[in-house]
């Protein structure tokens, strides 16, 4: 006999509800029965607390030892969940809550749809129609007693064609005793279906051959091949045919028998790139997140059995049981919607590195205008930086004229539009060409400014733009706190010029409408595109010259294609650029640099005109000649000198309640924690701002203060910013959020 003693397994495993007290890890001795049918991914049914209630929990290990050394209960039962949990899956969720400081709970339900998070069994959608028994309603009606009237309306309101079954009662207000009397005199069929996608249209369509490359493409592509990197930054200027390249990696990942994930912003998966992609490939899952439960579920399942091979999808697609992932290419990389805003706030760059690293997948970013964050990452080395510095067939990039709007004023003109841009949008509405107005909606912050020589208010410390509270009037820095009284004159030039600008597109709109009464115009923006489908029927609108004049916000400037363009207006650039925040700059070359990227598509060439009274600043010479890495030399010099990203991160802490006192006092006392806790710390760079209200400081009835924090990523800090966090979280009983580096 073996003398040694058997040991016990373990499982680990998260309890499936929501609560601070539950956020960790509990182990639990696995009886003799159920130990062979544990693995992570399963779930188990164990007893929990002093009442011992029985809870669903995810399993996360299965082990030969348990944390600590207490008495274990055992695990009542193990089974499995409605849908797989992969591996990845869970490791994600453990990156999500080390990452960006939420609870397993928020990680779970952001990672797994409501239906793999329950037992339970396949779903399926239960359809009806009439049976077939008889030709005609009147035979149909005559098996039915005259005083049934539900049966009889049933009768009358079907088909020969299948419908939900569930929309069917629900519109019609039949119930389902209704039903199954039909059903016994076999009047009715019912049948069961899997939920299947509806809008995008059907998969498996004819497929069409690559296109041929450029030797620019090909050359990039070889360096991919060749490259024993698994990392890579593709800077491809707009309309340099980024997208082929993506194409082609792709089908070498399926080549070689893996998956591809080829994620875009959310508004850039319109019916024309899902058209393309399934064109391509035959047939491509498709993630956003308006799918409904079904088709989420459908796709769920494809993707986990390995029957989509490319899933196209915006960020949340990273989180699908992929089964053996080859690549994840991450386009229009340096989008704000790759940052999610409901918790846990991840950076899907962030999380697409973490999971090429765990499939060891390949990562393709791509942009024309990266982040200086994943620019720098290039440069270090940490990325292959890839590169198509020109436009396919030679096309012209549209010449950007910079408009000083200082000498506008000085001309005596007074209103918002130069008379340059006035006669290039004359001129193009006379050929019937397309202009696109850009302007900047985030001006929802008031900045100030000399109209006479352009200078503007900035913080002294944090060299950002200031911004002027109306109540306190008042200019303060969002960052550190810092006030200041508004001038009476310019402190630079002395002018009497000096205003704060802020909002104003509802003036700079009916202006448009005023100068060109003919011309048709449509808007686009976040109040006209909230239905499901608007983006593409507005841009489809456009695109068939149904309009003369598009005016529109950021959403403008993502990626689409109208070939009659000839001229785009950026209104004000000095909006993006006095952002009260430290990513302004950059975010401003890149609407700008996107913008122009809208003109002139189809025959080359056009016009930009970006109206500005900074025209020195380093963004505005920079994106006149569309020098993006020069841009990036004077950018990362600034980011350097105050050790912004990438050269540290920054945390930033929220913390909300219906008492303003509250919510001040809990940041105080956060921050006030953190530097005692942090001297016991080694640790190469850390600032902890003063407690400030944010921009936005009162939301759904609640004051916000926050508390920023910039450092370097080091471990042992993340760690002990975590735990002072949970802590004044669960002390306070207060809501609270982290975000790192996000802006304003
Ligand atoms: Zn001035
Ligand atoms: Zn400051």
């Amino acid at each position: 006999m073996n003398e040694t003693v058997k040991k016990e397994k373990i499982v680990e495993v998260v309890i499936n509800e929501k609560g601070t007290a539950l956020d960790r890890t509990f182990d639990y001795i696995l009886p003799a029965e159920l130990a062979l049918k544990a693995s992570a991914g399963k779930m188990a049914l164990v007893p929990f607390g002093k009442s011992n209630k029985k809870r669903e929990a995810f399993i996360m290990s299965v082990k030969n030892d348990a944390q600590k050394d207490i008495v274990l209960k055992e695990a009542a039962d193990i089974f499995e969940p409605a849908m797989p949990i992969t591996y990845a899956q869970l490791k994600t969720c453990e990156f999500l809550r080390e990452e960006y400081f939420c609870t397993y709970s928020d990680a779970f339900s952001c990672v797994l749809p409501k239906f793999a998070r329950k037992k339970g069994k396949e779903q399926y959608k239960t359809t009806i129609s009439l049976s077939g028994k008889y030709k005609t309603k009147e035979e149909y009606l005559s098996d039915i007693k005259s005083n049934a009237r539900s049966q009889r309306l049933a009768i009358e309101l079907l088909g020969k064609d299948f419908q939900d079954l569930n929309e069917f009662k629900r519109i019609n207000n039949i119930s389902g005793d209704t039903i199954k009397k039909l059903q016994e005199k076999n009047l009715i069929t019912l049948n069961k279906n899997e939920f299947y996608e509806t809008h995008y249209g059907k998969n498996n369509i004819e497929k069409q051959s690559a296109n041929i490359l450029s030797d620019e493409q090909r050359n990039v592509l070889d360096e991919y091949y060749n490259c024993d990197k698994d990392k890579f930054l593709l800077h491809g200027i707009t309309g340099s045919g980024k997208t082929e390249v993506y194409l082609n990696m792709i089908q070498d990942a399926i080549d070689k028998g893996k998956q591809a994930l080829y994620l875009l912003p959310e508004i850039a998966l319109t019916a024309q790139t899902v058209g393309r992609i399934k064109e391509r490939f035959g047939d491509c899952a498709v993630i956003h997140s308006r799918l409904s439960e079904g088709e989420r579920y459908y796709q769920y399942k494809r993707i986990a059995s390995g029957e989509a091979k490319v899933t196209l999808g915006a960020r949340s697609a990273l989180f699908y049981p992929y089964k053996d992932l080859g690549i994840i290419v991450l386009d229009e990389c340096h989008e704000e919607s790759y940052k999610s805003t409901s918790s846990p706030r991840y950076d899907s760059i962030e999380v697409a590195e973490f999971l090429s690293e765990l499939y060891g997948a390949k990562l393709v970013l791509g942009s024309a205008t990266p982040l200086i964050e994943s620019y720098y990452y290039a440069v270090c080395g940490k990325y292959k930086l890839l590169k198509l510095p020109n436009r396919i067939f030679n096309r012209a990039l549209p010449n950007i004229n910079i408009i000083d709007m200082r000498q506008e004023l000085k001309s005596g003109n007074r209103s918002v539009f130069s008379s340059i841009l006035e006669n290039c949008i004359q001129n193009a509405l006379d050929k019937s060409e397309q202009a696109i107005f850009f302007l900047n909606r985030r001006g929802m912050y008031t900045y100030v400014f000399c109209r006479k020589c352009g200078y503007s208010e900035r913080c002294p410390s944090c060299d950002v733009a200031l911004t002027y509270h109306s109540d306190v009037k008042k200019l303060m820095c969002h960052y550190c706190g810092y006030e200041k009284d508004l001038e009476t004159h310019c402190p630079e030039c002395g002018s009497d010029k000096i205003r704060h600008m802020g909002t104003g597109t509802q003036k700079i709109e009916s202006e448009i409408a005023n100068k060109f009464p003919y011309a048709r115009i449509i808007r686009m923006d976040k109040d006209t595109t909230t239905t499901k489908y608007a983006f593409d029927e507005i841009t489809d609108n456009f695109k068939n010259h149904k309009a003369d004049i598009l005016i529109g916000t950021q959403m403008v400037v993502k990626g689409f294609d109208f070939p009659l363009v000839s001229v785009v207006g950026v209104v004000l650039a000095d909006m993006a650029l006095n952002m009260p925040d430290i990513y302004s700059s950059f975010r401003a070359f890149c609407l700008a640099y996107q913008a122009a990227g809208r003109c002139g598509r189809e025959k080359g060439g056009g016009d930009v005109i970006i109206q500005t009274y900074s025209p020195d600043h380093y963004v505005i010479k920079h994106i006149k000649n569309y020098d993006y890495e020069s841009f990036y030399n004077d950018e990362i010099k600034y980011r350097k000198k105050l050790s912004y990203p990438p050269f540290s991160q920054m945390y930033g802490f929220y913390f909300f309640d219906e008492n303003e006192e509250k919510a001040k006092n809990t940041a105080y006392e956060f921050a006030q924690s953190l530097i005692e806790k942090i001297k016991d710390e080694q640790c190469r760079l850390i600032k902890i701002y003063r407690p400030a209200k944010p921009e936005v400081s009162y939301i759904n009835s609640k004051y916000i203060f926050h508390v920023i924090v910039k450092t370097s990523a080091e471990k042992n800090i993340k760690n002990t910013m975590k735990i002072v966090y949970n802590n004044i979280i669960h002390k306070n009983n207060i809501i609270a959020y982290m975000q790192k580096n996000s802006g304003v």
